[in-house]
């Protein structure tokens, strides 16, 4: 599948929940989501069919999210079904860590291949401070529960100015001793659920400073099958890598190679604009798999060059990172 731009769409980001068991400052209302009926959101069945239709169009890797993607019960039966799919394509997730350790066994089992979790602060008060909940330890045990179950691990963290930026060299030092991917992403400072203000984001070239204080750092070519928009950097001798993700200041559109469905049911061309693709009407009341088809296809040719966020008449989306899976 390519866009008008030429960008191949391999990437398909697949939200199944829109709640969550913490509650991101720069994420989640304190009061989570507001409860929807059970028809809101795409059971397992409607969110296979679009995983299948699009793996069909050449989509070789499917991020399961949310939301916290394992609080939905029946996600590992989800995970197997998607990793049984005629094309194989490479099941991967994101999730916060916190019910890791309890599920990674029957996750690998089931053919996840790779595991993202998202984990700002090594300090247990910090963590209550960003999340509104208690969970450090735990986080912690999945990491290292995947590690030992042979899962790749990646650690997501977003740096924001005095809150966590003073964490830059701790979360990168991870990477000495452990196989961890450590990468920074940029506060994306949009949604109505922000509670820091968008001067608090550190851009990415200040986050690439930090990391030279720890020694040389040798900038990796793509080397995934899959590429994306994070930039990779090695330390000599250092077991891990680390990447920067400069979601929001620059380089980091013509690498786009995505779409995004949400929980509910929606196309998302572009994180960072408003545009949705309703699905529900190739879904119900039965699944047309032609009709899906045209919609990704739809919506693969409506995605933008480039984000916008960084000019004056910017609209950002209604919804928060929660509702679209970041
Ligand atoms: N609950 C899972 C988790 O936290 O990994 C999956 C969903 S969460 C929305 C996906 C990613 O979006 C997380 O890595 C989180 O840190 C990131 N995220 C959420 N809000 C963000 C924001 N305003 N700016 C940058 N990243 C954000
Ligand atoms: Fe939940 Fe993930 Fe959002 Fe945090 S970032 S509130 S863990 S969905």
């Amino acid at each position: 599948m390519k866009d008008q731009f030429n960008r191949t769409i391999e990437y398909l980001r697949l939200s199944i929940t829109d709640r969550c068991n913490l509650r991101c400052r720069y994420c989640m209302p304190e009061e989570g989501v507001v409860e929807v009926t059970h028809g809101t959101i795409l059971s397992y069945e409607e969110l296979l069919a679009v995983a299948a239709v699009a793996a069909r169009l050449g989509v070789r890797q499917i991020r399961v999210t949310g939301g916290e993607p394992l609080v939905r019960r029946g996600v590992i039966d989800f995970i197997r079904q998607l990793a049984q799919l005629p094309e194989r394509p490479e099941v991967t997730m994101t999730t916060n860590g916190l019910r890791l350790a309890e599920e990674v066994e029957a996750l690998c089992a089931a053919g996840l291949q790779r595991v993202n979790v998202s984990l700002d602060t090594l300090r247990p008060e910090r963590f209550m401070q960003i999340t509104r909940r208690d969970g450090l330890e735990q986080v912690l045990a999945g990491i290292r529960a995947a590690t030992v179950a042979g899962l790749p691990v990646k650690i997501n963290m977003v740096p924001i100015a005095s809150v966590n930026d003073d964490e830059i060299h701790d979360f990168a030092r991870l990477a000495e001793h452990h196989p961890w991917d450590i990468r920074f992403i940029e506060y994306m400072p949009f949604g109505p659920e922000l509670d820091f203000p968008p001067e608090l984001r550190v851009p990415a070239d200040v986050i690439i400073a930090r990391l030279r204080e720890l020694g040389p750092l040798e900038p990796l070519h793509k080397d995934s099958a899959i590429v994306g928009p994070a930039h990779h950097y090695r330390l000599p001798g250092w077991r891990g890598r680390l990447g920067v993700i400069p979601a929001v200041s620059n380089h980091f559109c013509a690498a786009c190679n995505r779409l995004r469905i949400t929980a509910d049911g929606r196309i998302k061309p572009c994180l960072f604009e408003g545009g949705e693709y309703t699905l529900k009407p190739a879904l119900r009341p039965q699944i047309d798999p032609l009709a899906i088809e045209k919609l990704l296809l739809g919506a693969a040719c409506a995605k933008p060059e480039r984000h916008r966020i960084n000019e004056d008449d910017y609209l950002p989306p209604t919804r928060g990172m929660h509702g679209i899976g970041g």
